[in-house]
């Protein structure tokens, strides 16, 4: 059997890119997407980093909010209201993981739903498995527009999404179920998980656990969306990224494969510039 195909993610969020800064060309007035930063974070800095480059290629305004450790849960929340009710803010994102001693649920629940592009609200979260229009989870959105992007019409296929949280998990289970596949999601407690995996046509890992998912896990032809991030160490004594899948040997037997780096990554940022779109184009809808 020949080779997986490669799932270029970065190319897909490239294009998507030149489509979002197309479309903010043609608006009457600039989105805004303020990101709110607590603590020294080294990774959630390149994030954000990263996140305020983005946004202003897209023609967007960049907004960033950078506040100490010891930020109180009261300034904080203070600080979303504020946010909430700036016209000129359209999306709000606060960078997780926040300091222990902050209820990080009270936080992500004070954002105004309609500013919520990371999709964390409880009420996105509730629009999404009622099955109602509202703003996705961006890594979520990302894994189901490369699906799209690569296979077209995902009606009867069976999906297998290993992982449940409520960031990965639950919301690419809820987009599939959408999208008319049968849906499996498994955790840390499912029995035989090889065999649930070789059930897939479509096979989801966001676990967070290093090459996990093995090359005789995946059924012959399917595609394997690798979600996972980890940094192992490297022959030269430095460190490597690789996903929740053993890339080499899925490869084999796969049909397509979304490589780490290089896959799902490089859509999270584009799928949050599309929903800080989407949100402004909303907004103004809503004033009519
Ligand atoms: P998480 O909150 O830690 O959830 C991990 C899930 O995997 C849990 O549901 C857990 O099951 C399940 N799990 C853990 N060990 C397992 C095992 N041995 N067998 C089966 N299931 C197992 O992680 P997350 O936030 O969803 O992230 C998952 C991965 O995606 C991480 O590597 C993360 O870095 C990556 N990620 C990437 C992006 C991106 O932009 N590409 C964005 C977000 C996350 P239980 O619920 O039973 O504990």
């Amino acid at each position: 059997m020949a080779e997986a195909r490669i799932i270029d993610g970065k190319a897909y969020a490239a294009d998507l890119l030149a489509q979002i800064a197309a479309e903010v060309a043609a608006l009457n007035f600039q989105p805004g997407l303020a990101v709110v930063l607590v603590g020294d974070n080294p990774a959630s800095q390149v994030y954000v980093r990263n996140k305020a480059k983005q946004t202003v290629a897209a023609g967007m305004k960049s907004v960033e909010h950078r506040l100490g450790a010891d930020v109180s849960q009261s300034e904080l929340l203070a600080l979303v209201a504020s946010l909430n009710g700036d016209p000129s803010v359209h999306g709000i994102l606060v960078q997780l993981p926040l300091p222990e001693k902050i209820d990080a649920a009270a936080v992500l629940d004070a954002i105004d739903p309609a500013k919520d592009v990371d999709g964390f609200h409880v009420v996105n979260a509730g629009r999404l498995a009622a099955g109602l229009p509202g703003l996705v989870p961006c890594t979520p959105l990302g894994c189901l527009l490369l699906l799209k992007a690569t296979l077209g019409d995902l009606a009867g296929l069976e999906a297998v999404v290993v992982g449940r949280s409520n960031i990965v998990g639950k919301p690419v289970a809820q987009l599939l179920l959408r999208e008319n596949c049968t849906v499996t999601i498994a955790h840390s407690r499912s029995r035989d998980l090889p065999s649930i995996c070789r059930r897939a046509d479509i096979l989801v890992a966001a676990v967070g656990k290093a090459e996990m998912v093995r090359g005789d896990w995946i059924k012959p032809g399917a595609a394997v969306i690798d979600v996972g991030i980890n940094r192992v160490p490297a022959e030269n004594g430095k460190t490597r990224l690789v996903g929740d899948v053993a890339f080499e040997d899925a490869k084999a037997v796969a049909g397509w494969i979304t490589p780490v780096p290089g896959g799902v990554g490089p859509m999270t940022i584009a799928c949050l510039l599309r929903n800080t779109l989407s949100a402004a184009k909303q907004s103004k809808e809503a004033l009519f």
